[in-house]
């Protein structure tokens, strides 16, 4: 199949299903080598991408047991998951334990104050803490998977890196706010926005954010908002932008703590943004 023909036709859908459709599928993997998982959904089941398993070496191997000895030794002296979900809180020596561990950086470059360690030990050390406390899971990888470490890895610019990088490594707790009322599976329905200011120098974030996990606790957290829409081909387009936006900025509030079920000690917040002054820089 070309992989450039639309796989569905939108010509019969409204306006906001072709934008949610067309969203999604600028998106899409564009790479030939389509991962494993990605040719599931086209019908493909090729397993070249997971043969040979890649394994990991001596020496990362080695890295990651030295570091997950030292953590399963302060999880198993220094804390109780039964009591961490009765109370509904992580008490604040674990969590400083954990930062001066390096849990909260485990990705991040020692250039930048974090551990340095591989993706596999990342995933080795959250099936460790999964074993022992989902709570703890929850607060140090939604911190460093969906939360600021890892989008500025990838994509942040240097004075970036250099301005967050360390401040998460050290244990400032970060968050991820995509979802809202009504918008989950389907950001193209996003009302959280941001405009930029006449001198171009700031965006004004406006909008409420629903289940940010780590939100209630986070010094930093990454906000998907909508901005003004670009020329593309001739035709406009919707743009959502992630922001940097720190958590002590005016206009921003935490209105309510959500509860979950079998997580009761999630961080996990209703977020309000009003007028929220944002450096262009934080984009
Ligand atoms: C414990 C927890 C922590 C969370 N933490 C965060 C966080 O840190 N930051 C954040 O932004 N959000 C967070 N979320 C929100 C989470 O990402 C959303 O719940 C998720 O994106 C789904 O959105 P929704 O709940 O609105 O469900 P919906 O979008 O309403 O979906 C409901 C069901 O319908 C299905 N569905 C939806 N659309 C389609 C479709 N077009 N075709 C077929 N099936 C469809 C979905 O698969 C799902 O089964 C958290 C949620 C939970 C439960």
């Amino acid at each position: 199949m070309d992989e450039a023909a639309p796989v569905i036709d939108t010509s019969k859908m409204n306006e906001g299903q072709r934008a949610a459709l067309e969203l999604t599928e600028a998106a899409r993997e564009t790479s030939k080598a389509r991962t494993f998982a990605a040719g599931l959904f086209m019908g493909e089941f090729n397993l070249d991408g997971l043969r040979p398993f890649p394994e990991q070496s001596t020496e990362t191997r080695d890295q990651g047991d030295a570091f997950l000895q030292r953590l399963e030794k302060i999880l198993r002296e220094k804390t109780n998951p039964d009591e961490i979900d009765a109370t509904g809180e992580i008490p604040q020596p674990v969590m400083d334990e954990l930062a001066r561990l390096g849990a909260f950086g485990i990705k991040i470059s020692p250039e930048y104050g974090g551990l340095g360690l591989s993706q596999t030990n990342y995933c080795r050390a959250a099936m460790l803490l999964g074993s022992w406390c989902g709570n703890l899971t929850a607060l140090i990888s939604a911190h460093q998977s969906i939360g600021v470490p890892q989008p500025l890895i990838l994509f942040g610019t240097d004075a970036q890196k250099k301005k967050f990088l360390p401040r998460v490594a050290r244990g400032e707790i970060s968050a991820f706010a995509l979802t809202e009322n009504g918008v989950g599976s389907d950001p193209a329905a996003m009302i959280t926005h941001a405009e930029p200011t006449s001198d171009g120098k700031h965006f004004i974030l406006n909008g409420e954010k629903l289940w940010c996990t780590n939100g209630t606790k986070a010094g930093v957290i990454a906000v998907m908002a909508k901005t003004p829409p670009k020329e593309s081909k001739g035709k406009k387009k919707d743009q959502i932008t992630a922001f940097i936006v720190e958590m002590d900025s005016p206009g921003v509030e935490v209105i309510h703590r959500c509860r979950f079920m079998g997580l009761k000690a999630l961080y996990n917040g209703v977020i309000r943004f009003t007028n929220v002054l944002v450096p262009r820089e934080n984009i």
